[in-house]
């Protein structure tokens, strides 16, 4: 059946994601601000808490009763340390949305400290906070999940170039996909442009599979990564960028493969669902396949993270088993 643009979720997925992605481009533009360091060590800027703020607000004024599971707390803008931080959030979230105030605008950013639901909405405000601070390739990501499967996953890549190639320059990407209806491209700065569908490469030899991979190595396990890419006899040249533009790429035929690996400094880590659900499903609509490192499908019904799963192996489709098979062979 062919996509409803006019559908009232998708809509609001899209509208929330336009606005807060364009936001974070104008913060980037405009403030230099030094970023918090979180509990976890990483990076939180005026831009994650007003993307958040904003996808909060949206919410409640058009799914008032919806859940919604987000990366960022206000905790650290209500300590009187951070105040001026707090001011800044205030004055760019009050471009896209009326009435913020300081209580209002943490109240919306902990609407997102909910529990995940039968239904429930998840937002990373800005997943690659590192890629954002250089200058690179972040994405704000939006997903509806119902019984612990995403069914709508929209990306705001301002980064990205308007086709959803991997690279920079013009007015950026939207990325859109609907269980059972496709994965699309739509211009992040103009409304008016007609949707692309996209659709994953055909490559299915493992030796030539491009392989998206993580900027920060901190993020995975590097050395396991080359000792599986050895095991495919891979050497073509890899994609490298931050963030679910990733899986962007992906569904648009930039890459054919990509594997998330626990980082050896913290093998209890869990992937979060907010860092996973749009970029995922994106994929399998145009077409890919995921699933985790031994398989499994993703549970996203498990809580804010990915509990029942161990990485994340990602790919075209038609390279996945061979993938599955080098992970396997390597003991990973
Ligand atoms: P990437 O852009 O591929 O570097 O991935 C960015 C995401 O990695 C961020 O959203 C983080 O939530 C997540 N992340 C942080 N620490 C780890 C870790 N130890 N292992 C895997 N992912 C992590
Ligand atoms: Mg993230």
């Amino acid at each position: 059946m062919a996509i409803d643009w006019q559908n009232t979720e998708l809509q609001f997925a899209l509208e929330t994601v336009r606005q807060a992605a364009g936001l974070v481009r104008a913060i980037q533009q405009e403030l230099v601000e030094p970023a918090l360091t979180k509990d976890d060590r990483s990076p939180v800027t005026v831009a994650d808490f007003a993307a958040q703020c904003v996808t909060g607000c949206m919410l409640e004024r058009v799914f008032p009763h919806d859940v919604l599971v987000g990366e960022e707390s206000a905790d650290p803008l209500k300590e009187s340390s951070n105040e001026a931080m707090l001011d800044l959030v205030v004055r760019y979230a009050g471009r896209v949305v009326t009435d913020a105030t300081p209580t209002k605008v943490c109240d919306w950013i902990d609407r997102g400290a909910a529990q995940p639901a039968k239904r429930f909405w998840t937002i990373d405000p800005i997943d690659g906070t590192k890629g954002f601070l250089r200058g690179e390739q972040y994405v704000v990501a939006l997903a509806l999940i119902r019984d612990g499967r995403p069914q709508i996953g929209v990306l705001g890549c301002p980064n990205l170039a308007a086709d959803g190639k991997p690279d920079y320059g013009g007015g950026g990407s939207l990325m859109a996909a609907v269980r059972g209806h496709g994965a699309w491209v739509l211009a992040l700065e103009d409304a008016a442009v007609t949707p692309k569908q996209l659709h994953v490469s055909e490559i299915a030899d493992p030796t030539e599979a491009r392989v998206l991979r993580s900027v920060e190595s901190g993020h995975t396990n590097v050395g396991l990564l080359d000792h599986i890419l050895a095991q495919m006899g891979n050497d073509a040249e890899p994609v490298q960028m931050d963030s679910q533009a990733k899986y962007g790429a992906l569904a648009a035929g930039s890459g054919d493969l990509l594997f998330r690996l626990l980082s050896p400094s913290k093998p209890d880590y869990r992937e979060k669902i907010w860092d996973q659900a749009a970029g995922s499903l994106l994929v399998e609509e145009a077409g890919g396949r995921i699933s985790d490192i031994e398989g499994r499908p993703l549970d996203f019904g498990a809580g804010r993270t990915l509990a029942n799963n161990r990485g994340v192996l990602a790919s075209n489709g038609k390279l996945h088993d061979a993938a599955l098979e080098a992970v396997a062979a390597v003991g990973a």
